[in-house]
């Protein structure tokens, strides 16, 4: 049996680099894209504009980090929803569900962030009721991310990403039938019941 160990269920350290990513991806990306746009629109180097990002994090009347963990709110019903999917399915289908839910969400964050930021560092100025547009992207992103999470469980659906059959390893696919040790003699997976 050819080893394909990536149609196992994900073990217990995969399924929590694939629970945390999206969180990490959700603290990054909003300011990633303001120091982005700091640096190429406002013509700051990039290095100053990354400085300028963290040290406001925590400075009194910016209160990024109060943004980023606002913003967090699609990202956090992305790994509810991978809670699920982690448990029941391949760890190639949970890469693919997980990525879907990402691009879902960051296809409205990225853009409106920009959007946002854009006249606070190019022509024109930023207005004050336009950081009220923090408030509603996360709520909005939930939309384009259930979008993309069901594209990515119908992609899925696919042989590619299902389990091995019945009475074969689940680990390494390798065929059980007659095995009475109850241990895969291929790579030691106890065998599933
Ligand atoms: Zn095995």
């Amino acid at each position: 049996m050819i080893n394909r160990p990536r149609l196992a269920r994900p073990t217990t350290k995969q399924r929590i680099v694939l629970l945390a990513s999206p969180l990490v991806v959700g603290l990054i990306v909003p300011s990633l894209t303001k120091a982005l746009v700091q640096c190429f629109v406002g013509g700051i180097p990039l290095g100053a504009a990354v400085a300028d990002v963290l040290q406001k994090q925590f400075a009194s009347g910016h209160n990024l980090f109060l943004l980023s963990l606002f913003g967090l709110i699609p990202f956090v019903v992305l790994v509810v929803q991978l809670l699920d999917d982690t448990k029941n399915r391949t760890f190639r289908a949970c890469v693919v569900i997980c990525a879907c839910g990402l691009v879902g969400i960051l296809a409205l964050v990225i853009p409106t962030h920009f959007m946002v930021w854009y006249p606070l560092y190019g022509p024109g100025r930023m207005g004050s009721t336009d950081a009220v547009a923090f408030v509603f992207i996360p709520i909005y992103s939930i939309v384009p991310l259930f979008m993309a999470l069901g594209i990515g469980r119908l992609v899925t659906r696919f042989p590619w990403f299902q389990p091995y059959p019945k009475g074969h390893c689940q680990r390494c696919g390798y065929n059980l039938q007659g095995n009475v040790s109850g241990v895969c003699p291929e790579c030691g997976t106890k065998a599933s019941p």
